[in-house]
């Protein structure tokens, strides 16, 4: 395979909202920059949510202001609603995500609000996102399945995708928020999709959560998305769904991606840097198998 998967790293939005602790501000802004050496480009770097509800996040626009702007990355902020949208834009987002949940009673859970109503915002938001230029992008969460509703129809979550599409947005991706979902699945998804919403980028976001996630992954990128998501070292989950553990980890996957001769711009080595300061700063150890085993063949660096 030679081509070019994105990745877009979720750790410090996905992978730290799920941490029992808090992680201090200047910490989150190290772990970022640290990303962005490693070779990373876009990066959901917090989340525009009631601090309530999400303490972990509460600090998103000291984030925002502490990080080193580059202009060659994207510095997403996930939003639920128009409110954190505004909050995005403040604290200097060149990119926002949306996520509309495909399960109208896990939207309610998450959002407040059921799912005809977060479309109905995310259209709003889109289209002043476009007139201030700021790039934005949508998730279709719970795509694969639902704590609440269990089995969520292919059909389902395709219209709700081709209504979150109506807005032009820069990408339409599918979530498998709490970790159900098998390759059989999202190759279904993804090509019902990709016929669906003809011409419109595709990403796709996995957990952990029962083991499929690089299985889920390389179903993906078969089916021809562009992007995928991913955390440092596997950490994460969602707080609103029980159960639901890690990302997949990026180094894990950028592994996979580079010895399958798909190119990912990212440097494995200082990835992997990052994992074990990852670990060092959280005092434990994380779900990610690389930072155990270690790369094959070896780099140069370590066989030097
Ligand atoms: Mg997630």
């Amino acid at each position: 395979m030679s081509r070019t998967i994105e990745i877009v790293e979720v750790g410090p939005r996905d992978g730290l909202q799920s941490e029992p602790g808090v992680m201090p501000t200047a910490a989150k802004i190290d772990f970022i920059e640290r990303l962005i050496d490693a070779g990373l480009r876009r990066l959901e770097v917090t989340s525009f949510v009631n601090p309530k509800k999400v303490p972990q996040m509460a600090d998103a626009e000291q984030v925002l202001a502490g990080l080193n702007k580059r202009h060659d990355v994207r510095y997403v902020g996930l939003v639920l609603n128009h409110k954190g949208f505004e909050r995005a834009v403040a604290a200097g987002c060149n990119e926002i995500g949306m996520a509309v949940v495909a399960s109208d009673t896990f939207n309610r859970r998450n959002q407040g609000v059921g799912t005809d109503e977060s479309i109905t915002a995310w259209l709003e938001i889109a289209r002043e996102a476009h007139a201030i230029g700021v790039r934005p992008q949508v998730t279709v969460s719970a795509a694969f399945g639902c704590p609440f509703e269990g089995e969520i129809s292919v059909d389902r979550v395709i219209e709700v995708a081709k209504r979150v599409a109506e807005a032009n947005p820069f990408e339409v991706a599918f979530a498998d928020t709490i970790g159900v979902g098998v390759p059989s699945q999202v190759t279904e998804i993804l090509t019902r999709a990709a016929e669906a919403l003809p011409g419109v980028r595709l990403r796709a976001h996995f957990h952990n959560t029962r083991n499929t996630g690089l299985a889920n992954a390389y179903a993906a990128v078969a089916a021809g998305v562009s992007a995928l998501d991913s955390s440092a070292g596997g950490i994460g989950g969602c707080p609103f769904a029980p159960a639901a553990t890690g990302n997949i980890p990026t180094e894990d996957l950028v592994y996979m991606l580079q010895r399958m001769g798909v190119s990912t711009g990212i440097d494995l080595d200082k990835l992997l840097a990052t994992g074990e300061w990852l670990q060092q700063t959280l005092g434990r150890g994380v779900p990610g198998m690389l930072l155990k085993a270690g790369r094959f063949p070896q780099s140069t660096a370590q066989a030097a």
